[in-house]
This record gives structure tokens, C-alpha cells and sequence, in this order.
């Protein structure tokens, strides 16, 4: 049954009339569909209700739920118990005073809806819509990113409890799906040893009987595929989600050296970033930045940071925890032109900023990358008495360099760093710095000349510029607008529970990541609307007293 938008009338008289008497003044929810209307509508949504027909409420109510759910963190009980109860919610619903609300399990199923249809950005988008018709975003105006890591919907488990807890997931799984096929094939231990949570069980102590816990687990793990891949087991065990997770997951533990079990030593074992940490969340990444590190994901959250405008979270970026953010840029940029949001200026921490990012920021996107340049670590740039990069003239046409001495390169061919990133080789002649005076400075290879390894012509460009603008007061002062991005992650983690996943898997965190930001700016532009200040970025006496010594 295909879904048909209803048409969104007022808020129901007797509704209005209660809701003002019990909030005089308004409030958050009121004022907000006083302002902005419905924010949703049924057609944004009806893609998602063609295959499996009506929800109990309509979708622009359950997209509007969805955001007043985050906002205050609610359960889904919570938020359907509020749906019902409460004077405010009816208000930003438009429903009757004697609505009878809705089951809480239909939250859930319109996640699934929103996740699955790809149409969980509609939250933040249509709100955004919304502010931009009405003045409140500027267009190709000011805007800064970050990024901050997210904990996944998962208790971190040693390799011991990893493996055992796999192993024990795929017997629930078989013992679920064919329990008389299980019986007849599993190893009476296995009752058992994996019967129950092996966090409740004590684990043998010692390096030694932990080692050969782990290698007692892999056996079981082994045979256990063996059974299943046998011709005469039921073909469906195969394909049991937990039974290919098992699979994955001996791979990464385990090899088999003429029947003998091995355990990996963790340098043998796949990186980070294809490394499942749980068979429970097996999207969640291990990762490490500075001195934290955690299990989970990253978001990168992009906010307008104009004068005169409430700031408004403009883009959610959700990634694995180890995806660098110098690799994000681009899709960022890229979803805030599906948004029709970009801005003119994208403030930056150097995270973000290479060459290639500042080249393509500005050519497809015409934006101005603002910030901190990766620094030249050469030794002659560290002294900066020494001839760096920059102090070489480049004449791109002639494919040729010329030193502070004058002279001109002898060689320029082509190369490719270890990772396979283009990249120019130039040489100057042996003749020339043997005999030169500055050679000191230049270089301090022994019987060799110097030699230059540039990027390709606009990112070599680009970068030399980022590097001189960043000494200039114009730098300072636009740059220094990017620190209230800090305020913005501070007030997502500490008020919306941004660090948290709710859900397991990178889609359904990222749906979470973009309700809260929906969120974030349904608050602000309440405050904003109330003449309320935007705080400034708090910073401990001890994080300023650092700072100034
Ligand atoms: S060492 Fe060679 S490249 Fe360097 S300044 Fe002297 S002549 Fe020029």
C-alpha cells in the first residue's frame, strides 16, 4: 500500500488554548512551530512507505518526534509517553488534545525505514530548508568543521572473551536455527564452555593457560566450520550472519599450519581498520588519537559561524574510527552542496587541510579552505636559516628549478611516494653543490647534490600559498572563528549525548549523529530567536594557565 500525504492543518484550537495557558511565554517546541511550521511533510518521506504501507502516525509527526526524542534524550517508551501526555509536543504535532498517541515500537521501525531508504538526512535537511527560507542560515557564508570520536554501542572485549563470545554467538545462532543438527555435532564441552556470558565465567589466569584457552577456543571455532561446511550439513547454516562472522573473525585469530592451530601475534593480524572488535557490533573500529583511544566511529560535524546568525549545524559525516579526517573534506563538501549550504569560507584544523583538499575545495566547490597548512618538517625549514622548498623558484612551464644560488636543476622526472601518490623529482648538478658555498644550508647528503621532491604543480602552488597567508593578521583573525566548533562537539557530547552510540553499525549511529544535531539546532535557534547569547568556548584555568607559560 502506497502511503498518501495528509494535509497538515493548524495546531487544533483546543490544543493552542491549553498549550499557551500552560506556557504563557511559549516554549522550545511551540515557538519552534510557531516559526518554522511542521519542518516535515508527508511527501519527504514517501519513498520509504510504497513497500510496507501506512505508518499508526504520520511521517512528518514521527520525523518531528524523532528530533524531540534527541533533543531531550528520550527511550522510544519516553518519547511516545510524551507524544501522549504532553501539552507542548501536541502543540509541535498539531494534534488533539485527546490523541491517544502511538505504540513506542513504531520509533524504531521508522529508524529502520529512514536507515534503510538513505533518508536520514531529511532530518537535518528539511530543517535546514526550513532556516534558510526564513534568513536564518546565510548562504556562501562562514562555516568550520571538526571532528570527534564516537563510543560504539559495545562492551570492549579482550582477544580471550572476543573470540569465545564469537564462538558463543554462533552456537545461539545454530542452536536457534537447526537445534537437532546442533546437538548431534557439537562437542559436549562446548555446553559448557560456552553456555554462558564469558564475562560471568572466570577465564584461566597465567600467560601460559590464557594462550592455551585461546588456542582450545580456536580448535572448537575450527571444528565447528568444519561441521558446517561438510556437504551433508543443512545449506542454510552457511549463511547464518553470526556463522560468517565467526568465519571472519578465526581468520584474523587464527592459521593453520598441517592441522595445527597457531594464534596470530597481534603484528600478523589485519589493521585497525579491518580488525572486528566484537561480533556483536562488528562495525565498530579500535582507534587511537593523541593519548585516548576507544572502539566506535567518528563524526565530523560542519556548523555556519556568521555574525549576526544563529550558528546552525549544516552537515553530519559519520566514519569508521579510523578514517582520517584529511580523507573526509571531500564528502562533506559534497553534502553540503546536496544541501545547497556550501560556504564561501570552510574553517579547518590542519587535520583537514593538504594540498589536494585546498586545490579541490576551491575548484569544485569555489570554497576557501581556511586553515593551518601541514608544516615542512625538512631540516632546512626547521632551522629556517636553511634552503627549504619555498625557497626554490619553480618554473612549472620549463620543468625547472632554480636554488638561491642561482643555479638551475639538471634533472625533472616523475615519481610516486610508497603510497603511490604522484609526485616531481628534481636534481641539480653535482658540479654546482660540490663548489657551492651555501651548500651547508642546503644540503647534507654526502657525494650527492640536492634534490627536490615537489607535489604536482597546484598543490605544490597552493600549499606555498596556505603557508605565507598564514603568517598574515587576515589568517589570524578568520582562523580563529574555527575554536567555537569546540563549544559545539562540547555541547553535543555533555547535553545531546553525542559520544554515546545508542545504536549498533555505522548507518543507524549515523542517524543518531544527525537526530542530535537536529537537535543541537532546534535549541540554538530557540535561543537565538530569544535573544539568548551563544556561550562562549569554556576553557579550564588550568587549560589558559598552560597556555599563557
Ligand atoms: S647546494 Fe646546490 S642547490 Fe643548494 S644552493 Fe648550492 S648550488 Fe644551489
Amino acid at each position: 500500500m502506497s502511503m498518501h500525504p495528509q494535509p497538515i492543518g493548524p495546531v487544533p484550537q483546543d490544543t493552542a488554548r491549553v498549550a499557551r495557558a500552560a506556557f504563557p511565554k511559549g516554549n522550545v517546541y511551540m515557538q519552534i512551530r510557531d516559526v518554522l511550521g511542521t519542518i516535515y511533510e508527508d511527501e519527504d518521506f514517501s519513498e520509504l512507505f510504497e513497500v510496507r504501507g501506512r505508518p499508526a502516525i504520520t511521517p512528518w509527526r514521527l520525523a518531528l518526534v524523532t528530533v524531540m526524542q534527541f533533543s531531550e534524550g528520550l527511550s522510544d517508551r519516553q518519547a511516545a509517553e510524551a507524544v501522549r501526555a504532553r501539552i507542548d509536543w501536541k502543540y509541535a504535532l498539531g494534534l488533539q488534545l485527546t490523541d491517544p498517541g502511538f505504540n513506542f515500537s513504531v520509533l524504531s521501525e521508522f529508524r529502520s525505514r529512514l536507515v534503510e531508504g538513505g533518508k536520514e538526512r531529511l532530518l537535518l535537511e528539511e530543517l535546514l530548508e526550513g532556516c534558510k527560507e526564513r534568513g536564518y542560515l546565510k548562504v556562501r557564508g562562514r562555516q568550520r568543521t571538526d571532528s570527534t570520536h564516537v563510543l560504539g554501542a559495545l562492551r570492549v572485549l579482550s582477544k580471550w572473551e572476543r573470540t569465545a563470545e564469537t564462538m558463543r554467538s554462533a552456537l545461539n545462532a545454530l542452536a536457534s536455527a537447526e537445534p537437532e543438527w546442533l546437538t548431534e555435532h557439537a562437542d559436549p564441552e562446548w555446553f559448557e564452555r560456552y553456555g554462558r556470558r564469558i564475562e560471568d565465567q572466570r577465564l584461566p589466569k597465567g600467560k601460559e593457560a590464557r594462550e592455551e584457552y585461546l588456542k582450545t577456543v580456536g580448535a572448537d571455532g575450527i571444528r565447528l566450520l568444519a561441521h558446517i561446511d561438510d556437504p551433508q550439513a543443512p545449506q542454510g547454516l552457511k549463511e547464518l550472519a553470526d556463522v560468517e562472522i565467526l568465519r571472519q573473525i578465526w581468520e584474523q585469530h587464527y592459521q593453520r599450519i598441517d592441522g595445527e592451530i597457531r594464534v596470530l601475534d597481534p603484528k600478523e593480524m589485519p589493521e585497525a581498520a579491518h580488525r572486528i572488535e566484537s561480533p556483536y557490533e562488528v562495525e565498530a573500529r579500535y582507534s587511537t588519537k593523541r593519548s585516548m583511544d576507544w572502539v566506535g566511529y567518528k563524526v565530523h560535524l560542519t556548523e555556519s559561524c556568521d555574525e549576526g546568525f544563529p550558528h546552525l549545524i549544516t552537515d553530519v559525516h559519520t566514519t569508521a574510527a579510523t578514517a582520517t579526517d584529511v580523507k573526509q573534506l571531500s564528502a562533506i563538501q559534497d553534502g553540503l552542496a546536496r544541501s545547497g549550504l556550501l560556504p564561501a569560507f570552510q574553517l579547518a584544523d590542519a587535520s583537514y587541510v593538504c594540498g589536494s583538499n585546498l586545490v579541490s575545495s576551491h575548484a569544485r566547490h569555489k570554497i576557501d579552505l581556511i586553515g593551518p597548512p601541514y608544516k615542512d618538517n625538512t631540516w632546512q625549514a626547521k632551522a629556517d636559516q636553511g634552503f627549504d622548498v619555498a625557497k626554490f623558484s619553480i618554473d612549472w612551464e620549463k620543468k625547472m628549478a632554480t636554488c638561491p644560488q642561482e643555479r638551475k636543476s639538471i634533472r625533472w622526472s616523475k615519481t610516486k611516494t610508497a603510497r603511490g601518490r604522484k609526485m616531481i623529482h628534481v636534481e641539480f648538478a653535482s658540479d654546482d653543490c660540490d663548489a657551492c658555498p651555501s651548500r651547508p644550508l642546503c644540503t647534507r647528503a654526502k657525494n650527492l647534490p640536492r634534490a627536490l621532491t615537489l607535489q604536482p604543480r597546484e598543490e605544490h602552488e597552493a600549499i606555498q600559498f596556505a603557508r605565507r597567508r598564514q603568517k598574515t593578521e587576515e589568517f589570524a583573525s578568520l582562523y580563529s572563528q574555527r575554536a567555537g566548533i569546540e563549544g559545539t562537539v562540547s555541547q553535543g557530547v555533555r547535553a545531546f549525548g553525542l559520544r554515546q552510540a545508542r545504536y549498533q553499525g555505522l548507518e543507524r549511529t549515523h542517524l543518531q549523529e544527525v537526530a542530535t544535531a537536529a537537535a543541537i539546532n532546534v535549541s540554538r535557534l530557540a535561543d537565538w530567536l530569544n535573544g539568548v547569547p551563544a556561550a562562549a568556548t569554556r576553557r579550564s584555568r588550568l587549560a589558559v594557565l598552560a597556555q599563557a607559560s
